[in-house]
């Protein structure tokens, strides 16, 4: 039994269904299989079956993962990013979701620079107002979008959002579509990196990934559905 590889296949099915029943290009969402605490032979299954993309929330652990995996493998960060650990996150991903405040994206910034090249970013957004919850308030993306669009090595690509935890994926559709609307309002004021064909909106997770398509999502983040539950 092939369960990763049927997972995803059944995923991909379901992503292109909710996309083609709400009007929109199935092209236009990237599936990011999050593999924290995911073992690499699990990963390779993946890749076997096709995806090449994928989350990793811990620095250290996607470090070393990173050295076993073919180079066409892409990792996104999408936990919580200390100044101290960034040098070694600008080595290691394609992109990062989570920048949240203008230190960490001027710390980046440096590490990038020193290694001659530059990085596709998210700005991370409490669209909840949680405080649970990692993520700049609403009211503030904008100024914050503006410094970081001054950093040279930092193409800031979209937002990103953890709502509140919900019971069901309908109750996560209010926030999904007010970051959609927040993003909106930011387009419109050239928050963004100049010339991007799509703002990124990297929002849903296993159990609401199809809301958060119905609403917008690019980018959709699902572990479990993929991987079954991860180890402790
Ligand atoms: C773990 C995690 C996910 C994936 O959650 P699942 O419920 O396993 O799909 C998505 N986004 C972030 C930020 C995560 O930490």
């Amino acid at each position: 039994m092939d369960t990763i590889r049927d997972n995803l296949k059944n995923i991909r099915a379901t992503i292109a269904k909710t996309a083609i029943n709400c009007g929109r290009n199935p092209d236009d969402i990237r599936l990011v299989a999050v593999s924290k605490r995911v073992p690499v032979a699990s990963i390779q299954e993946a890749i076997e079956a096709g995806q090449l993309l994928f989350g990793e929330n811990y620095i250290q652990e996607a470090e070393e993962k990173r050295a076993s995996l073919p180079p066409e493998a892409a990792l996104h960060f999408i936990g919580h990013l200390q100044s101290n650990k960034s040098n070694t996150a600008a080595k290691t991903f394609t992109m990062i979701e989570t920048v949240d405040s203008v230190k960490l994206a001027r710390t980046l910034n440096k590490h990038l620079n020193q290694l001659g090249r530059s990085m596709d970013i998210l700005l991370q957004v409490n669209i909840g107002l949680d405080p649970r919850k990692a993520g700049a308030l609403p009211e503030n993306t904008k100024t914050l979008a503006k410094e970081i669009l001054g950093f040279e090595h930092l193409r800031l690509k979209g937002l990103m959002t953890m709502p509140p935890l919900c019971q069901n994926a309908e109750e996560a559709r209010p926030y999904f579509k007010a970051l959609r609307l927040l993003s909106e309002d930011l387009q419109a004021s050239s928050c963004f990196q100049p010339n991007i064909s799509s703002v990124e909106l990297s929002m849903g997770m296993s159990n609401d990934y199809t809301v958060a398509i119905e609403e917008g999502a690019t980018l959709i983040r699902v572990g479990t559905a993929i991987f079954g539950n991860r180890q402790q």
